[in-house]
């Protein structure tokens, strides 16, 4: 162990994560915090790291509220939409009446904005999203964190939480290893901010062998967002409530600006309009809600899910029309560039003109997310004037230990917030640590140096589990005494596809295959303790995997706790195939106790605030 460099750092604002959320606290952090030492950790490099890393060609969050286009009751209402009524609107509502400041900024940065020629106004792709020009939107935004920060650390994972030992329940900073250099790091912290990203490769993707990585989220975020907090005894909601993405096949191409831009349309195999077809069936299910506008995105889902079993596949996007307008293909083209060229290189390798052949579209493996069209995450504080007594304790972003916040994919319950609401989530937070400290809450924390050492001890035992059973070798990689990352992640993948619904069952689960899930989810855990790692980079892979295994615990918990098919199209419970709003109109809300490794469930009411004050009003 004295081979790692230990490297102590005391600061008073821990950002863990320097994606959009992260960016976004930093800087914000710095703007209420003059004279706090703020400190940014980072696994990749800020520069290109996070979901943004490609760059967007929208930017998906913005409400116009200069131009009087969208007013924030209007996006919680399309969030509570979307999400068949299960968002916390208070965290929702605090994003978008912020979320356009940040917006301005971006372009005052320099981010190339596209306009409407006639108005002047940013061009509209749809109701929430405006186009940009946005290939270097992470570089445009990490700019602003690294004029902000005492310090950035680049390539240092960040793999536990430290806790104060003085005060129980209250967060005493985080340690990680540089995955360049092994060295180990200890920031001994006043608050933290987590905005570790989601969580991709937990269910097996579609692409598995040559192409495993082709995952339409990236497939670099590991759940550290949920794993971190979760060890630490924060409470989580929604975490059942993971995203499944219907996109152009094997590229994962965005279809955004093709639905709402080109107006493409989708059909089955025999040019059909099949969501019709599956309307009464659907209505059976979730009675009313199918005749909501827009249709909630898991319906969707929903028909062609089905209409594929039914063999009415493969599905295609109606492409070959709006091409015929040079301007549209044009956009059509370009909105890869900025985001996802390789869409564009699958097209050409499979001989695909969109101008002249409808691409296939697919639905993708499920992944974990807060800031998309779903919202797992931690349980956090909302803010003073918003939040009913249930959802406030205090600081808002503010986790259930104390002086742990979030921001981003790591919030839960608040939905459609994308890279623009995550950075303003991320600004939120920060605000809200820059208080707590100014209030002397976190004063005479204490963390031991006997806490770090035993952090160290077990962040390098993946080396020293490989440096002991690599002895053993029996032949090629295989040793009776380790597995490796990869070994691991194979066999996560396969235990949540198979039994948590992924794509093998087209989704579907129910409370039996539940209950196995979680006794093999159990037993790899209990393996991972055996887990080999031959260099720094496979020890990174070894943590990923690790909270990727404890993320996907906490998932399989929360679709066993929720006993009812809430999203048809993101997963289905086939004991329980209805929705439930009498029994399950409320959010599911787990802790994890830390000394006994056993989750506790319970439900939270759902309060439907923006119609409340509305009805208050007109009374
Ligand atoms: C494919 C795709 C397309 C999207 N398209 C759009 C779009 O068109 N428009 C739009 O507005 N939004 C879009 N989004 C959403 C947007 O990217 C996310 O909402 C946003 O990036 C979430 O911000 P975040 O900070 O929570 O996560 P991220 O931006 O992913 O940042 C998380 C950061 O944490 C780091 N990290 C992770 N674990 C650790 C650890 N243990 N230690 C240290 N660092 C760690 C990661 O390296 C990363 O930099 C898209 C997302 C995806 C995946």
């Amino acid at each position: 162990m004295a081979k790692h460099k230990t490297h102590y750092e005391d600061c008073d604002i821990l950002v863990v994560g320097g994606g959009m959320a992260g960016t976004g606290a930093t800087f914000e952090a710095r703007h209420w915090g003059r004279d706090l030492k703020i400190i940014c950790v980072e696994k990749a490099n800020i520069d290109r790291s996070g979901a943004v890393a490609q760059g967007l060609y929208a930017i998906n969050c913005y409400m116009g509220m200069q131009w009087g286009e969208n007013q924030p009751e209007d996006h919680v209402r399309y969030a509570r939409n979307d999400l068949m009524g299960m968002v916390r609107e208070d965290l929702g509502y605090d994003m978008a009446r912020h979320v356009d400041s940040t917006v301005h900024m971006f372009d005052e940065w320099g981010l190339p904005m596209m306009k409407n020629e006639e108005t002047g106004r940013y061009l509209r792709e749809g109701k929430w999203q405006i186009m940009i020009h946005g290939e270097s939107y992470k570089p445009i935004v990490a700019e602003a964190a690294k004029k902000s920060a005492d310090k950035i650390y680049n390539r240092i994972m960040i793999t536990h939480l430290l806790m104060d030992e003085a005060q129980e329940n209250r967060v005493g900073g985080a340690v990680g290893f540089n995955m360049r250099t092994g060295d180990f790091h200890v920031f001994r912290a006043k608050t933290v901010i987590v905005a570790a990203g989601g969580a991709s490769h937990i269910f097996k993707p579609r692409a598995v062998g040559e192409g495993m990585g082709r995952t339409w989220y990236a497939p670099w975020s590991n759940g550290s967002a949920y794993a971190l907090p979760i060890a630490a005894g924060a409470k989580m909601t929604q975490m059942e409530n993971r995203i499944v993405l219907c996109r152009f096949k094997d590229g994962y191409g965005p279809v955004g600006a093709y639905f709402l831009h080109l107006k493409t349309y989708t059909q089955n195999a025999n040019g059909e309009n099949y969501e019709k077809k599956w309307y009464d069936q659907t209505k059976e299910l979730v009675g009313e809600y199918i005749d909501h506008h827009p249709t909630p995105t898991c319906l969707r889902n929903h028909a062609f899910i089905q209409e594929t079993i039914a063999g009415g596949g493969p599905i295609h996007m109606v492409t070959t029309e709006a091409f015929q307008d040079p301007h549209l293909e044009t956009v059509g083209w370009e909105n890869f560039l900025g985001m996802t060229v390789g869409q564009a290189v699958v097209w050409a390798s499979q001989n695909i003109d969109p101008k002249y052949t409808n691409p296939e579209l697919t639905t993708s493996e499920p992944y974990v997310m807060g800031s998309h069209a779903t919202c797992s995450g931690a349980w956090v504080s909302g803010p003073e004037d918003l939040s009913p007594p249930e959802y406030f304790w205090g600081y808002n972003r503010m986790l259930t230990v104390e002086g742990l916040f979030g921001a981003g994919d790591t919030v839960g319950g608040s939905a459609h917030k994308f890279s623009s609401g995550s950075f303003t989530e991320g600004r939120l937070a920060a605000k809200a640590a820059v208080k707590y400290i100014e209030d002397q809450k976190a004063e005479d924390i204490k963390v031991t140096d006997k806490q770090c050492e035993d952090f160290k001890e077990k962040v390098y035992k993946p080396l020293e589990n490989y440096t002991v059973g690599s002895n053993e070798i029996t032949g090629g990689t295989v040793s009776p005494s380790y597995i490796s990352p990869i070994q691991g992640l194979l066999r996560l993948q396969r235990i949540m596809d198979e039994y948590v619904g992924g794509i093998a069952t087209n989704y579907m689960t129910n409370g039996n295959m539940l209950k196995r899930g979680l006794e093999l989810l159990e037993w790899l855990q209990e393996d991972l303790e055996k887990v080999g790692a031959e260099d720094y980079h496979q020890l990174m892979r070894a943590w990923e995997l690790k909270h990727r295994a404890l993320t996907s615990q906490c998932v399989t918990e929360h679709t066993m706790f929720r006993e009812e098919t809430r999203w048809p199209g993101y997963y289905y419970r086939g004991d329980h195939m209805k929705l439930d709003d009498d029994n399950w109109h409320c959010l599911t809300v787990s802790r994890r106790d830390p000394k006994t490794g056993k989750f506790n469930m319970e439900k939270v009411p759902v309060y439907h605030i923006v119609d409340d004050k509305e009805k208050k009003k007109a009374s």
